[in-house]
């Protein structure tokens, strides 16, 4: 790249003049000010459509990549997605769609922790390194994420033993399945921790941020060349990643004959932290047919209620619920949106951002509310969450996970609300086998009294998807980790670890 021609990330609240190139971005993850970075000029995708259809993942991957990527030179890009997209993935398609009755689900758990936050997380740790080198950064990189399940254990696998990084993981003590915990618990590497909060994930969210943005503990272990840094899809490079499999699955459609090139498909994205559908949109914004991005959230659906009346209120309770990795009332990601619907005003955005923390709540005008017409929201309560997973089994013969359930009751009440003949294709985001309870007191009509293992070996009985050994070997796998804190000690914690 031409220097004064790369593309230049900004802060969502703060001075265009403070913009950085994507990979100190994403050494950087959150903004200092605290907000969000996005392109200063959003890429523009000059290949025609049509000459992606077909391309491997990997080049597909570069073809993506390199538009917001753009002080990275393609032989660094190449080897970041070589190894990302290896053989660690089961399928050489890394996110094949499955058609199942008239839908379609875009399967994206088929890397080693099974859930969709591989795809993002395996690539991650090589941007980041390759960037420490790119930016003559010779000190030490700290990861500190919350997570509400599945983060945590993609981002730890990711990032064990990657030299000069270190990785610390909170995650809500009550608010992660059975199996989600043992996968955390039991990683391997030296440079791992992972910690138990008394807290919900937003409590864990809210104090990582606090942590990232305090001075006085960065300016610490700045004397120590530690450097924070983060894995949560509030970073550049977690977010960029996930617009490729939305051009993967349209290619596959196109491939498969279900869509011809150009046709109009609907997506419904099962949605927590919005970093997911927001890729989405991103695809869209590249030129992606897409006709509508489906919201699907569980019972804590404050973004449900923000796409209906453009008021974003979280005084409302939070609910644990079957499909934990979406228990999130602030979903870090919706900023970058607000930014764009209030036109890319830092001053507006931060505003908007101030009322919402210290009111609660916050409404768009009724001009910027309407710049949200590609997203229509849904929400599924428990037992919705229980039908569609019987449904799809008895109907279509297919085995979905309670995040991939809630996107599907989403799907099928917006076809029957709106009679919409563009192809479905549903976000499939998670193993089911990592969620055994919900899936086996769905398929049995009754609340199982097995957990864990128990509840792996009782639905293998009765579905055709084999365990996969990413899970069969968790069983015995060493303990490692059970230290739980509370919140107030999640500092100190950081501190220590990195200092001893
Ligand atoms: C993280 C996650 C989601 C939500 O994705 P966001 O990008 O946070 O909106 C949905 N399903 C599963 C299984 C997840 O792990």
């Amino acid at each position: 790249m031409v220097y004064g021609m790369t593309l230049q990330y900004r802060s969502t609240r703060g001075n265009e003049s403070n913009s950085l190139t994507a990979s100190q971005a994403i050494l950087q993850g959150l903004a200092p000010d605290g907000g969000l970075y996005v392109p200063v000029i959003f890429p523009k995708l000059t290949t025609p459509l049509k000459d992606l259809v077909g391309l491997s993942y990997q080049d597909l991957a570069l073809q993506i990549l390199k538009l917001f990527l753009d002080d990275y030179t393609e032989a660094e890009l190449k080897a970041c997605i070589t190894a990302a997209y290896g053989d660690q993935f089961d399928t050489n398609l890394i996110t094949p769609v499955h058609q199942a009755g008239n839908v379609n689900y875009l399967e994206l758990y088929h890397g080693p922790t099974l859930a969709f936050k591989d795809i993002a997380l395996q690539l991650l740790p090589h941007l980041m390194t390759t960037a420490m080198t790119k930016n003559n950064y010779d000190g030490q990189i700290t990861i500190l994420t919350a997570t509400s399940g599945d983060t945590g254990k993609a981002a730890m696998a990711g990032f064990a033993d990657v030299p000069n990084t270190r990785i610390i993981i909170f995650y809500p003590k009550d608010g992660v399945s059975a199996i989600q915990k043992q996968q955390m618990v039991t990683q391997t590497g030296d440079n791992v921790n992972v910690l138990g909060i008394d807290g919900n994930f937003d409590d864990a969210q809210r104090n990582v941020k606090a942590i990232l943005n305090d001075s006085a503990i960065q300016a610490q272990l700045a004397t120590q060349n530690i450097q924070f840094s983060s894995a949560n899809s509030i970073n550049i490079g977690r977010l960029i990643p996930q617009i490729v499999y939305y051009f993967a699955a349209y290619g596959q459609l196109v491939q498969n004959k279900t869509i011809a090139l150009n046709d109009e498909v609907v997506f419904s994205v099962p949605t927590g932290n919005f970093g997911d559908i927001l890729a989405g949109w991103y695809a869209k914004k590249l030129g992606l047919p897409i006709k509508r991005l489906l919201c699907a959230s569980n019972e804590n659906n404050i973004l449900t209620d923000f796409f209906h009346t453009g008021q974003y209120n979280k005084k409302r309770a939070f609910h644990v619920t079957s499909s934990p990795s979406m228990d999130i009332l602030v979903s870090s990601n919706l900023e970058r949106l607000l930014f764009e619907v209030l036109d890319e005003d830092p001053t507006a955005l931060s505003a908007f951002m101030q009322e919402f923390e210290t009111a609660g709540s916050a409404t768009l005008s009724t001009t910027a509310k309407t710049k949200l017409a590609d997203f229509v929201a849904y929400d599924t309560d428990q037992a919705q969450t229980l039908a569609a997973i019987r449904q799809t089994q008895t109907q279509a013969n297919y085995t979905i996970d309670p995040h991939t359930a809630v996107a599907t009751h989403g799907a099928m009440a917006y076809l029957k609300d709106t009679k919409d003949t563009a192809p479905m294709v549903i976000l499939s985001t998670a193993n089911p086998y990592k969620f055994p309870e919900t899936v086996l007191w769905a398929l049995t009509a009754h609340k199982p009294l097995e957990s864990g293992f128990e509840a792996i070996q009782a639905v293998s009985n009765v579905i055709s998807l084999p365990v996969p050994k990413n899970i069969s070997h968790l069983k015995r796998a060493k303990v490692r980790f059970d230290q739980t804190i509370s919140v107030a000690q999640m500092a100190p914690t950081v501190l220590n670890i990195l200092t001893h």
